[in-house]
């Protein structure tokens, strides 16, 4: 039977992976709508490709580019944040929620209503709103897949009778081998050049600076309800083993996989079944050996100060993931150094209010608390 699909963020890296795979598998699915912040070309060649319903852009000035861009085609052409939300709440029997940072919010919480499933690699809003997200999903009887590589493979492994504890592998991103010293003045192109993966600049550099693997950690705390110190975190430079789970018996399941975003997002597209893809295999005759580290905190402070916000709670979240994203922001725009952004983490949780953060509008507020204290110290 055909599933619908709806691709958020579609246009980004795993949006493009996600579309590489539904286009390998004619007549499995139908897409319902593809969603982009503001590539009006990229995202309407992908609309037609795909022949989806509908294309929308999150810039609304963006909308006559789109429309030209798709005349002629029958695809239905809107653009601004509210119809990237009604685009997100149209009947889907699977959504993929991959756009970048806490923008992804509200479209994902309004796919939640809808859907029958949605497949989330945006971390953000499971990291600053986990409990809202959860709730949403109980509410609506919608099924939550993890599409974030670690977290897809460990769902893959996960069993919750007898078990002890899970662990995320890191590749250690590009300067695991660099000095501290070297690392603080890197440049955004060292950053973004992920010995790995290939991905968006705002994960790469999460990557370099090992933040990323904080938000997975505050991530796997909600998707598995797991407490923190049942999530370990290892440094894996091969990135074969993407996710583990080990059990009272002494037993770890580990999931491995090729480096190639289509694995997980074939999972979570043919869920519980299985789906070929046109991606890479793993062939483990490749490697001569396979590495496991301990990370190293003191040249990758974010980690551990992510372990700090989550037991500090839910606003602290919220600011850790807000200060991050001014950050990196303003380093990709070469206005701070890399050594800054942990400093400008810092001073997010530092900002960061106690109490709950129980609506959108709190979270939201919160988040811009945040971003306003660390952008006034650039
Ligand atoms: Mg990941």
């Amino acid at each position: 039977m055909t599933r619908t699909v709806t691709i958020l963020g579609a246009t980004g890296s795993v949006g493009r992976a996600a579309a590489d795979v539904i286009a390998s598998a004619p007549g499995r699915f139908s897409v319902q709508a593809v969603t982009a912040r503001r590539d009006a070309g990229g995202l309407a060649a992908m609309a037609m490709s795909l022949n989806a319903q509908r294309a929308v852009l999150a810039e609304a000035e963006r909308y006559q580019a789109l429309k030209d861009a798709l005349a002629g085609t029958g695809i239905e052409v809107a653009a601004g944040p509210e119809a990237v939300e009604q685009a997100a709440a149209l009947p889907a029997d699977i959504t993929i929620a991959a756009i970048v940072g806490l923008a992804g919010l509200r479209p994902l919480m309004r796919a939640m209503e809808q859907g029958r499933t949605v497949a989330i690699a945006n971390k953000e809003p499971l990291v600053a709103a986990g409990p809202l997200v959860l709730a949403a999903a109980r509410r609506h009887n919608t099924t939550i897949l993890p599409l974030d590589s670690e977290h897809n493979g460990v769902f893959q492994v996960f069993d919750k009778k007898g078990l002890e504890r899970i662990t995320l592998t890191a590749s250690g991103g590009p300067f695991w081998g660099w000095s501290a010293k070297k690392m603080a003045n890197a440049t955004p192109e060292e950053a973004l050049a992920h010995p790995k993966w290939r991905m968006g600049a705002k994960i790469s550099v999460d990557s370099a600076t090992m933040a990323n693997k904080a938000l997975e950690v505050m991530e796997a705390y909600h998707l598995f309800g797991l407490p923190a110190h049942k999530i370990d975190v290892l440094i894996h430079p091969q990135s074969v083993v993407h996710g583990m789970a080990e059990y009272a018996d002494g037993s770890v399941l580990a999931h491995m996989g090729p480096n190639d975003m289509r694995t997980p997002i074939a999972h979570a597209l043919a869920w519980p079944d299985r789906m070929p893809t046109p991606g890479r295999r793993l062939c483990l005759r490749d490697f001569t050996n396979l590495e496991f580290f301990p990370p190293d905190h003191a040249r990758f402070p974010a980690l551990q100060r992510g372990y700090e916000a989550l037991a500090a709670g839910p606003a602290a979240c919220v600011a850790f993931n807000a200060a991050n994203e001014v950050a990196v922001g303003a380093f990709l725009a070469g206005r701070i150094p890399f050594s800054e952004i942990i400093r400008c983490i810092d001073r997010g949780l530092e900002a960061a209010p106690t109490g709950p953060v129980d609506t959108l509008d709190a979270i939201e507020a919160l988040d811009a608390t945040a971003r306003k204290a660390v952008e006034e110290t650039l």
